[in-house]
């Protein structure tokens, strides 16, 4: 399967849609889950463009996974977590919805499950996250 570059997520890197961005560097961004299924839940994508670990270069999988340890580190410390779920899906079959690379990162906390996806979520307190998480980075 090709590419799309009309995807959201490209989109979310263009700018043309809106999104609560908590960090970036030269080859990745990552930004706020706006159907988050746990509080802190974010999102890791590379800058240039792939559907998945399918396609994805080693570069650009090594790029992503180095944010996303960046971005589970802070995550632990601004959720006061017990741990963090990582996850990554491939493909419709696989569970994937949106065809641009993205890993999720969840704070987890002991006995609190995931909530049920596909449920919008607060921007108010989204945005409330978002801020943790980039002051635990620093
Ligand atoms: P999946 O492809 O199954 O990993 O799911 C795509 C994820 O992207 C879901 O968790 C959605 O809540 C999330 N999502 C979809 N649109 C946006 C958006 N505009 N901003 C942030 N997250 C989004």
């Amino acid at each position: 399967m090709d590419y799309d570059p009309d995807n959201i997520f490209a989109k979310i890197l263009s700018g043309e849609i809106p999104s609560t961005r908590v960090y970036e560097d030269d080859d990745t961004l990552a930004f706020m889950d706006i159907m988050p299924r746990a509080d802190g839940h974010l999102l890791v994508i590379p800058k240039t463009p792939c559907r998945n670990v399918l396609d994805a270069s080693p570069e650009q999988l090594a790029a992503v996974m180095a944010t996303v340890q960046k971005l589970a580190r802070a995550a632990k410390v601004a959720f006061q977590a017990d741990g963090i779920t990582i996850q990554q899906f491939n493909e419709a079959a696989g569970g994937q919805e949106v065809f641009h690379l993205h890993v999720h990162v969840l704070p987890r906390h002991e006995g609190v499950s995931l909530r049920a996806p596909g449920q919008m979520g607060d921007f108010d307190l989204i945005a409330q996250h978002a801020e943790k998480i980039r002051a635990a980075l620093t």
